[in-house]
């Protein structure tokens, strides 16, 4: 009687488990699963002689007191590598003369974690170790134990031994990082070696207390009821055991097909919660694998794509000022060319002159720069050189590049400013903001369009775009009669965009998109907002009393306001139109994350929105609803973490009631 619920319990848990932490797909709350875990601890603590070693109790671990060296039953080699192309098509050449055109390959992302290899017998995890020198390793069972991704029961009855990656979340070693400065701990480097100093715990308690998983890559099948004939097949297979795998797994044709499937991956990576430093491409067949065999380190049948660097160092030329359309004053790194992760990069940012004095930025030195989700990579640090110390210190230029007017700090802001309304830098980033897809999305009139306009005396602000007649057009070279009639139609079509884009337009100091947003769903009319107080507008969720005063200050200035008056003059109507609201989505927040097939994320974000729904660009517990498309990133975790509802782009649309 106990006997059985017991078994029924750990049954019920390591399916939970399962569910959790190898398919992403929680099948009950963290609530509900720790009762179903206090009940069977208490059990077992009544009849231990009931413990078995793959009750879900025995992952929380315990002390060693020290790592055994164990060999390897099969060695795990090397991988060769390569960063270039032709050479894996040269490869790829070696192959296809043994066995003709069309092998078929795999290509696996190679994830930046620690090399294991785990042993099951009879269907249960026996034994486990590290890497090491690929011959012995070290054993490392109980801390591998804790790890919840790792099953401790297999689905069926079978001697397996599986090769995998070891890896820390992105996001849990940010975490973990927060905590190790709070309590005063050196900080770990990088995920992956958060993820090893986890691993090596002599403590396993210390193991199961970090958030480590793993992706399983290699299986040896050596007693199952399956004896798959690829490594495709076997993965597969693997997979039906209970084991995870990495979804982003692709078979291909041939070494085209890698060739794509690496150069999609070289930019998507950065969207993942887990580093990855390459692709491997194997041999699907098993076949031909075991007639490939080995050299003397590595399989001949597999190779390493490792992805350039996605950090390199540098010299600093020089140091730009850039004026931003609120006139913030920005520094923009001048580098010696170099390729960075695929693309070759000569600016990175600097963010601001606080970033330039703690990283002592001096111009003439070595400089780290790093590319990371942002598409401008930046500078990270400065390397140590003998030069360093005798570059002059930088100092921040006292006037304006484009003006000439002295810069100034503005309180309780980062940046420094140019103050002067009429600095033609910043007129002119105003009025390339004016017409960017952001803000009125004017497609028609670029930037070079602006330049020759603003050069002609015929748009110093963005007001005077709506007083140009098609004869203007005309003026500008190479602009013929049917381009300037559709610019023509494009601007005075713009009076018609909702105020919200007007309001973006603007270019109010740390007022975007989503505030312009905010503001126009709180006030029903342009009117209403320009007669609020700070403290009415502090009150709106999501503005702050910073950008309340910001608001504040710039209706009440008396160009703005006269400059509001000609727009309303020049046809503007400022009127606002409620959303069209469904039951569905009216008040609901939702958060987008990964690739939609049908729409782009925009253009979700534009249908929540015309349904009363908010959009919000970080999971918290006043999250409606997760969307989420391919290749979703750390906020899927998050959304999951916290129990809110996930949907997939099919459950979105039936909810938004679209096809
Ligand atoms: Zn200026």
């Amino acid at each position: 009687m106990v006997l059985e619920r017991i078994k029924f319990l750990r049954d019920e848990l390591n399916k939970y488990s399962y569910n959790y932490y190898v398919l992403d797909n929680p099948l009950i709350s963290d609530f509900e699963y720790d009762k179903l875990y206090k009940e069977l601890e208490e059990l077992e603590k009544q009849n231990p002689l009931f413990i078995t070693p793959d009750s879900p109790t025995q992952r929380v671990g315990g002390i060693s007191t020290g790592f055994q060296e164990v060999t390897h039953k099969y060695r795990l080699y090397s991988l060769d590598n390569t960063y270039n192309y032709e050479e894996l098509r040269r490869w790829y050449e070696r192959i296809t003369k043994e066995f003709g055109n069309n092998v078929e390959l795999v290509c696996e992302l190679k994830i930046d974690g620690l090399a294991i290899a785990l042993a099951y017998k009879n269907g249960s995890f026996v034994h486990g170790a590290t890497r090491g020198n690929g011959i012995v390793g070290e054993e490392i069972t109980q801390n591998l134990r804790t790890i919840k991704a790792i099953p401790l029961k297999l689905f069926e009855d079978a001697d397996v031994e599986v090769r995998g990656e070891i890896y820390m979340p992105k996001s849990s070693f940010e975490k973990l990082n927060e905590e190790n400065l709070k309590l005063g701990e050196k900080p770990f480097a990088n995920p992956r070696n958060a993820a090893a100093g986890s691993l090596r715990q002599l403590d396993s308690s210390i193991t199961a207390k970090r958030d480590l998983s793993m992706f399983t890559y290699t299986p040896i099948i050596e007693r199952a009821k399956k004896q798959p004939k690829t490594h495709w097949d076997g993965i597969q297979y693997v997979k039906e055991l209970g084991f995870k795998i990495n979804p982003n797994i692709r078979l291909v044709k041939d070494i085209e097909g890698a060739v794509d499937f690496c150069k999609e991956w070289e930019t998507k990576r950065f969207e993942l919660d887990y580093a990855t430093d390459g692709v491997v491409i194997k041999v699907n067949s098993l076949a031909y694998q075991n007639e490939l065999g080995y050299t003397s380190r590595a399989p001949k049948w597999a190779t390493a794509f490792k992805f350039p660097p996605e950090e390199i160092s540098t010299t600093l030329k020089d140091i730009e000022i850039g004026i931003g359309k609120t006139g913030a004053v920005t520094p923009v790194a001048v580098l010696e060319p170099v390729n960075l992760a695929g693309s070759i990069v000569s600016r990175a940012s600097l963010h601001n002159f606080d970033e330039i004095r703690r990283l002592d930025v001096r111009i003439g030195d070595r400089v780290l720069i790093k590319k990371a989700a942002e598409i401008i990579p930046k500078v990270i640090k400065v390397c140590d050189s003998a030069e360093h110390d005798n570059l002059p210190i930088y100092q921040v230029q006292g006037n304006c590049p484009s003006c000439g007017e002295p810069i100034s700090e503005v309180e309780g802001e980062v940046n420094l400013y140019c103050l002067n309304p009429n600095c033609p830098a910043v007129l002119r980033a105003k009025l390339e903001y004016w017409v960017s897809k952001e803000a009125m999305d004017i497609e028609s009139v670029g930037p070079s369009v602006i330049e020759k306009l603003y050069n002609l005396g015929l748009v110093a602000a963005p007001v005077d775009f709506y007083k140009l007649t098609i004869d203007d057009f005309l003026k500008l070279d190479l602009v013929k009669e049917k381009s300037a009639t559709n610019m023509y139609n494009a601007i005075q079509a713009s009076k018609q965009k909702p105020l919200s884009k007007f309001i973006t337009a603007l270019s109010i100091r740390n007022v975007g998109k989503e505030t312009a947003e905010l503001l126009v769903n709180e006030f029903p009319s342009l009117e209403d907002f320009k007669a609020a107080s700070i403290e009415r507008l502090a009150e709106i969720d999501g503005i702050g009393d910073k950008i309340a005063r910001n608001i504040y200050e710039f209706f009440h200035n008396e160009h703005n306001l006269q400059t509001l008056e000609e727009f309303k003059n020049l046809g503007f109507d400022f009127s606002y139109t409620p959303a069209q609201k469904t039951d569905e989505l009216a008040g609901k927040t939702f958060v987008l994350t990964g690739t939609l097939q049908s729409m782009t994320r925009d253009e979700a974000s534009d249908i929540i929105k015309s349904k009363g729904g908010k959009t919000s660009s970080s999971v918290s517990k006043k999250t409606s609803y997760v969307v989420a498309g391919e290749n979703p990133g750390s906020k899927l975790d998050k959304a999951q973490d916290l129990g809110v509802i996930i949907l997939n782009e099919e459950e979105f649309k039936n909810l938004a009631g679209i096809e």
